[in-house]
């Protein structure tokens, strides 16, 4: 079975790992590529700031980019959309989209927490995905919107659905993220090199709310959030991929670090094509130095999440973790969920 996908928002640092991941996928065909008017026109090697990913496929590089609306695709016929648009774009846009019919998977934090959107990870979440036929009869759209988290929430909660099991209480957690989360443009190298940034706007209250929806409990009409707090303290700094973290959690049981890691390492993953085949690695305590950005965030092709430097607290426990931001934790995470929604029949 072949699926045609577009990609809106092509052209940027998440759009960019879009195409790297559908070059050969088993079931999407891209047939569609669109950006802002000034790359509306150009081939796609002409209007894609190349400097940080891999090699434009040559099928990709030749085809013209079309201008972000339904009519800019209409030729196309296209069963599924992958949005990577500025959050600000994509809330103007997107229902647009699903007015006309379109199953829209969107990276963008617009609707994340919305009621009646699904915000899914397909290896926590799934059934969450069936909010759409809620979604339906209050919007009357006759497309479909999921969401996948913010890339710091997602390097975070497997981790946390993994040792759920324990009875978490409370969650600390401070980050330091990589320069390509903030986009091509976001941050300047004057402001980054020889620094950190102890500000990242909005990001910290979406971890602590999109993190407690992807652990709630959806009873077919509505999610009630997971009752744990969740404290986010978010840095930028000058890597170029993968966000690092540290986690400092609390739990009704005590569980040992050896419970822990191993609730983490045989944490299930999800049976679809891009899913790793063990969602999280976790080191021991023989390499406390591990995960690293550089060493580390390509594991599992950069689908994968990995924790190390498990340990007892006075309170609990702490950990750290890491994933890609734009595999993992941006068109991967996106690509997921739109092969969730092919598995259980929304495209
Ligand atoms: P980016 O590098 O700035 O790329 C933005 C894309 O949107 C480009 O293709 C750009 O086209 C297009 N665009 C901008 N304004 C537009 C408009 N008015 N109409 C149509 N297209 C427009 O941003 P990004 O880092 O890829 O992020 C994209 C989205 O994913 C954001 O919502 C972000 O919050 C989210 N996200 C990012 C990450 C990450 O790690 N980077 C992780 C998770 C989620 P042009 O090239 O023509 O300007």
């Amino acid at each position: 079975m072949s699926v045609r996908v577009g990609i809106l928002g092509a052209t940027g640092a998440v759009g960019q790992r879009f195409i790297q991941l559908l070059d050969n996928h088993p079931t999407f065909e891209l047939a569609a590529v669109t950006a802002s008017a000034d790359s509306v026109g150009k081939t796609y090697r002409e209007a894609a700031k190349w400097r940080v990913n891999t090699p434009i496929p040559d099928d990709v590089a030749d085809m013209e980019v079309a201008e972000t609306s339904p009519a800019g695709i209409a030729d196309a016929d296209v069963d599924l959309l992958f949005s990577s648009l500025p959050s600000g774009v994509a809330a103007e846009v997107e229902p647009a989209f699903l007015e006309e019919g379109y199953v829209v998977s969107s990276n963008s934090s617009n609707d994340r927490m919305a009621m009646d959107v699904p915000l899914t990870i397909p290896e926590i979440n799934p059934g969450h995905l069936d909010l759409i036929e809620v979604q339906r009869d209050e919007r009357g759209w006759d497309g479909a919107l999921v969401k996948n988290p913010n890339c710091s929430t997602i390097t975070l909660v497997p981790t946390l659905a993994a040792i759920d099991e324990f009875g978490l209480e409370s969650v600390n957690v401070t980050t330091l993220q990589a320069v390509s989360g903030a986009g091509y443009s976001g941050v300047t190298s004057m402001e980054i090199i020889d620094n950190a940034i102890p500000h990242i706007g909005g990001e910290e209250s979406k971890m602590e709310t999109e993190s407690r929806k992807l652990l709630g409990e959806f009873d077919g009409a509505e999610v009630a959030l997971h009752d744990a707090d969740v404290a986010a303290s978010c840095n930028r700094i000058p890597t170029l991929d993968g966000h690092l973290e540290n986690v400092f959690a609390e739990f009704a049981d005590d569980p040992s670090p050896e419970e822990l890691r191993e609730a983490m390492s045989s944490f299930e993953s999800a049976d679809l094509p891009s899913s790793p085949d063990q969602l999280i690695k976790v080191y021991g305590d023989d390499e406390p130095d591990r995960p690293q950005p550089r060493l580390d965030r390509t594991y599992a092709d950069g689908m994968g999440i990995v924790a190390g430097g498990v340990q007892e607290t006075n309170a609990g426990a702490k950990y750290n973790c890491l994933a890609h931001n734009t595999i993992r934790g941006a068109a991967g995470a996106s690509l997921l969920n739109g092969e969730l929604l092919v598995e259980q029949g929304y495209v």
